[in-house]
C-alpha cells in the first residue's frame, strides 16, 4: 500500500507520509526529529540534568557545612 508523497514544509523535501511518522504531517522524518529533539529532551522530567542539579546542591550544602564546622572548632 504506498503512502502519500507529501511536500515538507521546512525543505520542500519530497516525502512519505507514513501513519505512524513522528512529529508534523507536513514535514519531512529529518525536519519532524530536529524540532521534536529539542524542546523533547529539554523538559524531560526526571532527567539527568535533573539529577546533577540535586546532586550539585548536595555538594554544595556539605561544603558549606564543612566550613562552618571548621570555623566552630
Ligand atoms: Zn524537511
Amino acid at each position: 500500500m504506498p503512502f502519500p508523497i507529501k511536500v515538507c514544509a521546512v525543505c520542500s523535501e519530497e516525502f512519505e507520509l507514513k501513519p505512524d511518522k513522528p512529529g508534523f504531517a507536513n514535514r519531512c522524518p529529518a525536519c519532524s526529529e530536529a524540532e521534536t529533539s529539542g524542546p523533547a529532551t529539554k523538559g524531560r522530567p526526571g532527567g539527568a540534568e535533573h539529577e546533577n542539579a540535586k546532586e550539585a546542591n548536595e555538594a554544595r550544602r556539605q561544603a558549606m557545612r564543612d566550613l562552618l564546622y571548621r570555623k566552630d572548632s
